[in-house]
């Protein structure tokens, strides 16, 4: 956590869905350079105890000019994603990073396999253009489960891209209610994918109720707990 922390300014701040929105930052003092899937750390002048810090993944790949696009939902009594929603284009905030070990595992040598909850999909997202920017050969597979039909994230650019990209697939789910249900539903669709089937490798995003009980499922279908990569957000 030795970053340095640096103002950055607000560029750009966009509605995603009725509960995610977008914003583009830009570090004022040096770029920050970062691999698809890390996040930085907001340290955020609100709560009892200021700053208050929340991690926030990258959702575009680094780009030349160094803007930093992050993408987050609106947690009821959340503070720090209340505070995020009441900032405009032009405000200043502070950042460090890059943070986070939720990358590529190299050799990509067996399809990719990507599940993940809600905004979980962002350091998906990332990843995901990364792999088809690069016009990787390696197959991937994306389970996106959003609590209802209007807050599936990113769902016209990864339809999209399941029709430009041969080697990518595209499993939207819907499920209403919590995690529990999400992981009941994901579990349905899981199974035949990974049962009896060639190893794949499992990457799976969102808060700790919903890639747990995923990860443990993968491991009684025979994976080692160290071969499913997880990111958890709470
Ligand atoms: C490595 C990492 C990367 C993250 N990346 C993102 C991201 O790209 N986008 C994003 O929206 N959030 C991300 N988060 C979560 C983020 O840091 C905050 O925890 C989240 O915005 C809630 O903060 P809050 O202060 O509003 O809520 P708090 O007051 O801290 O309340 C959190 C409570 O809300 C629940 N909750 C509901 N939705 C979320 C959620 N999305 N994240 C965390 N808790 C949730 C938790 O279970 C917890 O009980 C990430 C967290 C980590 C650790």
């Amino acid at each position: 956590m030795a970053e340095p922390t640096q103002p950055a300014v607000v560029l750009s701040v966009l509605d995603l869905t009725p509960h995610v929105r977008q914003v583009v930052l830009r570090p004022q003092t040096q770029k920050i350079s970062f691999q698809p899937g890390q996040w930085v750390s907001l340290k955020l002048p609100v709560g009892e105890k200021q700053p208050l810090n929340r991690a926030y993944s990258m959702a575009d790949p680094s780009s030349p000019y160094g803007e930093l696009t992050l993408v987050f939902d609106r947690v009821p009594e959340g503070i720090g994603s209340n505070y995020l929603y009441r900032l405009k284009s032009g405000d200043e905030i502070s950042v460090s990073g890059p943070y986070g070990n939720f990358v590529l595992p190299m050799p990509l040598d067996r399809e990719l396999l990507f599940i993940a909850r809600y905004t979980g999909l962002v350091p998906i997202r990332c990843l995901l253009k990364q792999l088809v920017a690069a016009h990787a050969l390696t197959s991937m597979l994306l389970i996106a489960v959003a609590p209802s039909e209007d807050e599936l994230l990113f769902h016209q650019e990864l339809l999209t891209m399941a029709v430009q990209s041969p080697s990518f697939r595209y499993l939207p789910l819907v499920v209403a209610g919590g995690e529990t249900e999400a992981v009941a539903q994901t579990l349905v669709m899981l199974r035949p994918l990974v049962e009896g089937q060639p190893k794949v490798i499992p990457m799976i995003s969102g808060t700790k109720r919903f890639v747990r009980p995923l990860r443990a499922a993968l491991m009684e279908f025979g994976y080692d707990r160290k071969d499913v990569k997880t990111e958890t957000f709470d």
